[in-house]
């Protein structure tokens, strides 16, 4: 079935949206996005990706397509027209186009694109198997912070975890876990302390990670941020990974070491639960 889409102003129906092959997120990957989660028709965490939104467009001295309240109607506009129940509203800015050259205009016009995908998020089967990982070396850009298109890398490593039979990669830098390919990485210590990564250039800002480790304070778990090597992981009680469109989800397996018992941990569940049911009752 055909999605309606949103392109640089208009309402369209997907085979009817395009935009320029001399677009600088076509020709350079010079483009941001966002991806929202959306469950009972609402959209989850907005306001934190706006604001990571507005961040990766600073960085790279973009100006922004439109105000927040505008995207924010873009939204909601794109949610009803398709009637979208659950899945997510990705968004992509690029830098606009312009004939090409490395160098750019301060004056391109930003392209903005929204479109919806339907998809099961809550019940997703991983979310209750858990997932398998396998590691892989970090040869991704240094400024992982900044939510840009450049996923190649990324891609090749989830398709390496598939061809060994397995789902996702954990991403390896001097000696230490940076994220997941489309991910944050957490462990948890036999002594139950939750560990994720500090905030750095080396990681993306998750927005789940960040509601997760406030709602696992809140819940009086011991939080740590810190690196950790796949070693620790491998022999920690538990490791889960978070994003905007798996919430939490368990990893049962890290370089064909089960964790435990191999099946999802309690703290991974119970942090599942606490989440959906927090950003559900603030979603808008
Ligand atoms: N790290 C990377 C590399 C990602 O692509 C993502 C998902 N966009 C995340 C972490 C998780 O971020 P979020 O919780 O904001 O989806």
């Amino acid at each position: 079935m055909s999605r309606i889409v949103y392109v640089n102003g208009e309402y369209l129906p997907e085979e009817e949206a395009t935009v320029s092959i001399f677009d600088r997120g076509f020709l350079m990957a010079d483009a941001v996005y966002e991806v929202c989660s959306i469950l009972d028709g609402k959209i989850l965490e907005f306001e934190g990706h706006v604001a990571r939104l507005h961040r990766s467009l600073n960085e790279l001295q973009m100006p922004a397509p439109c105000t927040d309240e505008e995207l924010l109607e873009i939204h909601r506009q794109l949610v009803a027209k398709n009637d979208l129940k659950e899945g997510g509203v990705y968004l992509q800015v690029t830098r606009g186009a312009a004939d090409r050259d490395f160098a750019w205009s301060k004056d391109l016009k930003p392209t903005i694109v929204l479109f919806t995908q339907a998809k099961s998020i809550e019940h997703s089967p991983i979310g209750k198997t858990g997932i398998k990982v396998i590691a892989m070396d970090d040869l991704r850009w240094g400024r992982r912070d900044i939510k840009t298109v450049q996923l190649l890398y990324p891609s090749l490593c989830k398709m390496e975890a598939k061809a060994r039979g397995k789902d996702d990669a954990w991403l390896v830098e001097d000696g230490f876990v940076t994220e997941g390919t489309s991910n944050n990485a957490w462990i948890v210590t036999r002594d139950g302390t939750i560990v994720t990564r500090d905030l750095s250039t080396d990681i993306l800002h998750g927005i789940t990670r960040a509601s997760v480790m406030k709602y696992a304070k809140e819940a009086q778990m011991k939080v740590e941020e810190r690196p950790f090597t796949i070693e620790e992981a491998q022999t920690a009680a538990e490791a889960f990974f978070t994003s905007a469109s798996a919430f939490v989800t368990p990893v049962v397996e890290i370089e064909g070491v089960a964790l435990g018992d191999g099946t999802p941990g309690p703290v991974a569940k119970r942090l599942r639960e606490i989440y959906l049911a927090e950003s559900r009752a603030r979603a808008i």
